[in-house]
């Protein structure tokens, strides 16, 4: 069956948790996360496409080295803004 899917999303959720997992000070609760890579994606470009179930990954890894920066700095920004405000 086809989906509808933001490649971006997947990338961003991958540069969050390696991320967080190389600052393990910076809270990483569900919430946090959620909220970081929120505004992380707010400020990139989506890569909406259309896929079979399953055949997501084989283009992240794409997408990873074409915007590593990019990504990296939006979610630089992402986590400063929920550790400087935290939703609890
Ligand atoms: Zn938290």
């Amino acid at each position: 069956m086809a989906e509808l899917r933001n490649y971006m999303e997947e990338v961003v959720r991958r540069a969050l948790d390696r991320f967080l997992k190389d600052n393990p000070g910076i809270c990483d609760c569900v919430k946090c996360r959620m909220d970081m890579a929120a505004l992380a994606l707010n400020e990139l470009p989506p890569r909406y496409v259309v896929t079979d179930r399953g055949q997501v990954f084989a283009k992240v890894s794409q997408l990873e080295c074409q915007f590593e920066a990019d990504v990296l700095m939006a979610i630089m920004r992402a986590v400063e803004k929920v550790v400087d405000n935290p939703r609890h």
